[in-house]
């Protein structure tokens, strides 16, 4: 039970940080050695300090906790969502190729988006979306997706931006991709 608290975030009941880092190290090893695809989606609450600012923290970890299960609801098996911290989140999809993940982190941010929190409203959410390489590590992937997570709120929040990491003819590719590519 300690051990599973050590790995666990209280509010939400989902994979903390430690969890998470070491899900990606053994997602990414096993990827390595069987030749599989690897994506991973950071997933960040936009505008998320106005929920609390105006409604009050208590109202906001219900909406956090509310997203959570929006959220896992549309994952699918082999799919592991952790708290990455605050209002941010971790994605790790297991064989899942860019545009999969794409798709994936596409369908979540629809069902944030369509349907009003109760007490809250209309709430966004912004992802970033990397794949592995050749030559990644749990850090460069990571960046990544940060990297693409930052365009996407630099571009208006509420959307989908991936870093792909190659290109089709397996070269170095850091041009992000939008929505509707
Ligand atoms: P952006 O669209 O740029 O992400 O804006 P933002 O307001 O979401 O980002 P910012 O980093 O300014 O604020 C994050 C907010 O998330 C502030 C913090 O109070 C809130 N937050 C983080 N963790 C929790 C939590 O556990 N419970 C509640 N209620 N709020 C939290
Ligand atoms: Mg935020
Ligand atoms: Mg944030």
């Amino acid at each position: 039970m300690l051990a599973a608290q050590a790995n666990e975030d209280p509010l939400t009941g989902l994979p903390n940080r430690r969890r998470l880092d070491d899900e990606l190290d053994r997602l990414l090893a096993l990827a390595r050695r069987y030749g599989r695809p690897l994506s991973v989606a950071l997933v960040d609450i936009d505008h998320f300090k106005r929920v609390n600012d105006e409604l009050g923290h208590q109202v906001g970890d219900r909406a956090l906790i509310e997203v959570v299960t929006r959220l896992s609801a549309l994952l699918r098996q082999g799919d592991l969502l952790g708290r990455w911290g605050g209002e941010e989140f971790l994605l790790l999809a297991p064989y899942a190729k860019h545009d999969a993940a794409l798709d994936l982190a596409e369908r979540c941010r629809e069902g944030i988006a369509r349907t009003p929190f109760p007490g809250v409203g209309h709430l966004t959410v912004s992802f970033g979306v990397a794949t592995l390489t050749g030559d990644d590590d749990a850090r460069s992937i990571l960046r990544r997706a940060d990297l693409a997570l930052y365009t996407a709120k630099r571009e208006g929040r509420d959307r989908v931006v991936g870093m792909p990491g190659l290109t089709d003819a397996g070269e170095l590719d850091s041009s992000p991709e939008r929505n509707g590519r």
